[in-house]
């Protein structure tokens, strides 16, 4: 499998000879206002640009979208996917959201979903700790993350917009992954804490899964992302796990 981080959550996995896209947001540095309410709000997103060209990074089989929040499918990933591409969902709801969007070719995971040999399991996830949930499900709504299997590959793991927890600890006892892939830039709101996960969590990951490749994403790229790749790398430097704890840059590619 070749793991390839484009920017923020936007990555694109080759398995099984097959290629996704994950979380597709194309638009350009600053297109967006901040978050309303979260860290940095006065900052534009994306803070970066993509590091290649839209058409390379359309170029694959299927698109796996975790949730649809704008910093994992956005407006101009609405207008530049061709509407006949392939696109996984988690569940009804999103279904209907991008269908209004003109999209004709949408796949819920259901938990028995096969695409060309691979199996794809959908995973539970919590966009935040139970005291903010309490605050703020109804923004932060439902997430999921999933699973790859493929008999001639590593069973691979993307938790997705989630805090860690205990589905994110069943998921890993569950299917045993060998790569897990992580959004860790530890995304905030002020007062209530963290939304996704944060450097802590790729030891417990380690822990856990010690023998599995650990993918740190979702870096960087947002206004209130508060983890930096350069903390993260200090952080694993610390906890010696740099050996099992990969943070790519954007337009890096690994073969695992
Ligand atoms: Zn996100």
């Amino acid at each position: 499998m070749k793991f390839t981080q484009i920017r923020n959550a936007t990555v694109k996995l080759q398995y099984a000879k097959k290629s996704f896209l994950i979380d597709p947001v194309l638009a350009h540095k600053n297109a967006y206002a901040g978050f309303k309410g979260t860290l940095n709000e006065h900052i534009n997103w994306p803070t970066v640009d993509l590091p290649c060209d839209i058409d390379s990074i359309l170029d694959v089989d299927a698109i796996i979208i975790t949730h649809t929040h704008p910093d994992h499918i956005d407006d101009a990933a609405f207008k530049l996917i061709p509407k006949n591409m392939l696109l996984f969902v988690q569940n009804e709801q999103d279904k209907v959201f991008i269908k209004e969007k003109g999209f004709t070719n949408i796949r819920i995971l259901d938990g028995n979903t096969i695409f060309e040999g691979i199996n794809i399991s959908i995973t539970k996830g919590q966009h935040g700790s139970d005291e903010i949930m309490e605050v703020l499900s109804q923004r932060l709504g439902v997430v999921s993350g999933f699973v790859l299997q493929h008999k001639d590959e590593k069973t691979l793991y993307l938790a997705g917009d989630t805090v860690w927890n205990s589905d994110v600890e069943d998921a890993i006892n569950t299917y045993k992954p060998e790569i897990i892939i992580l959004n860790a830039g530890d995304a905030q709101i002020p007062k209530l804490g963290s939304i996704i996960m944060g450097k802590k969590d790729t030891l417990k990951a380690h822990k856990l899964a010690p023998n599995a490749t650990i993918i740190a994403t979702h870096l960087e790229a947002v206004n209130h992302a508060a983890l930096s790749r350069i903390e993260l790398r200090k952080y694993i430097k610390q906890n010696n796990i740099e050996k099992y704890v990969l943070v790519p840059e954007d337009g890096e590619s690994f073969k695992i």
